[in-house]
């Protein structure tokens, strides 16, 4: 998301934009974007202070780490955003949106709390029932 920082009125402006979230992929199998990401920001500025209220909403497929099933879970965020201008016409928050999404990445990524996983010998999801292995 870019700002043109000359067209911010004083009373600030209200921008919204949607774009696809796929490019942000990173190093990792089990997080991906498969729908557009929207931002929503109230931007003001005072003088070289730009202050960022934005709204951030998307939808992150996952793969759970038990039993490897995709599952999608939705992130509606707010965020507080902090700039000191440097004399740029125009302002590239997309990165500090990115951050924003990528703190509240789960430290473990299960499609519930009580997945039961893959038999490791079988393979079989045990969420759909015990298979005949010995355990
Ligand atoms: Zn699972
Ligand atoms: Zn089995």
């Amino acid at each position: 998301m870019k700002i043109r920082v000359n067209e911010i009125p004083s009373g600030g402006i209200s921008l919204s934009e949607s774009f696809d979230a796929a490019p942000w992929k990173l190093n990792r199998q089990d997080i991906n974007f498969d729908k557009p990401i929207t931002i929503t920001a109230f931007v003001t500025r005072e003088k070289e202070n730009l202050l960022v209220d934005a709204q951030i909403n998307l939808v992150i497929l996952f793969t759970c780490s038990r039993c490897l099933k995709e599952f999608e879970k939705s992130l509606n965020k707010s965020a507080m955003l902090f700039f000191q201008l440097k004399g740029e016409n125009i302002l590239d928050i997309s990165d500090d949106i990115k951050e924003e999404i990528i703190v509240d990445y789960p430290i473990k990524i299960l499609c519930s709390d009580n997945c039961k996983g893959l038999c490791p010998s079988c393979g079989r999801d045990l969420n759909e029932g015990q298979c005949s292995c010995k355990s």
